[in-house]
Formats: structure tokens, sequence, C-alpha cells
């Protein structure tokens, strides 16, 4: 197995790995000012491009952690040739979600129902941020 080396030390995949540890940038989310509004979007972890196509797109998550409670750090990153330089760079496999998925996931533990999404997203639209 290999292992990321961060300054010199070896991390196993046992070690809590910081994201912010290998790569300076996570986190990705931003606002991009758009027709004077405000559009959030998603950055890859990688390349830092916008992620604009979900479904070509993984959510990769940084813990081997599996105990009830557990906490870990995600990554956003296009599939491909982004996801294969994260594992690189960590050095190991990462569990992954398609993208999509883990944003429903995102929606639904902040109690953002389909029907509340529709709401928002129409008074986006009369505003014109979509
Ligand atoms: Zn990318």
């Amino acid at each position: 197995m290999k292992f990321a080396e961060v300054d010199g030390r070896k991390l196993n995949g046992y070690n809590r790995i910081n994201a912010a540890t290998i790569l300076p940038n996570t986190n990705m989310i931003r606002i991009i000012k758009k027709q004077g509004e405000s559009c959030p979007i998603i950055k890859c972890d990688i390349c830092q491009e916008a992620i604009t196509d979900a479904s070509n797109a993984a959510a990769l998550d940084l813990s081997m952690e599996y105990n009830e409670g557990a906490e870990s750090e995600v990554l956003h990153v296009h599939k491909g040739k982004c996801d294969e330089e994260a594992k690189r760079r960590f050095g190991r496999f990462l569990p992954w979600t398609e993208l999509s998925d883990h944003l429903i996931w995102v929606a639904h533990n902040a109690d953002l129902s389909p029907a509340k999404m529709q709401t928002r997203q129409k008074m986006m639209r009369e505003i014109g941020a979509l």
C-alpha cells in the first residue's frame, strides 16, 4: 500500500488526514457574482475549476473511521483525472459517492425538502440568479 507523505511523515489509512494538510484549497463552495446576483458554485478541490455537471463529479470521504458519529472531511472532485489525482495525493483508496447523491443528502440533512427547493428555485428564477 502506498502512503501519503506529508513533511516527511508517512500517513497510513488509519491516520486522521486533514484535507488542508495535503490540499491547501479545500471546502470549495464559492460565490460567483453573476448579473448582479450571488451564485454559489462548487469548485473541484483538485483542479479548482467549477463543477458544472454533478453527474460527472464525486464526493470523496477522507476518513477511514466508520464508528457511529464519526465525522470526516470531504473533497468534491471531477470524476476521472481529478479523483485519480486525489487518490494519488492521499496514497490510498478514498470512499466516494456520486456528487448528485451527496448534494441530495446535504439538502436532506439541512431539512431542505424538494418542495422547499422548488419554492426557492422559483424565486431565484424570478430574480434571474439561475
Ligand atoms: Zn477537477
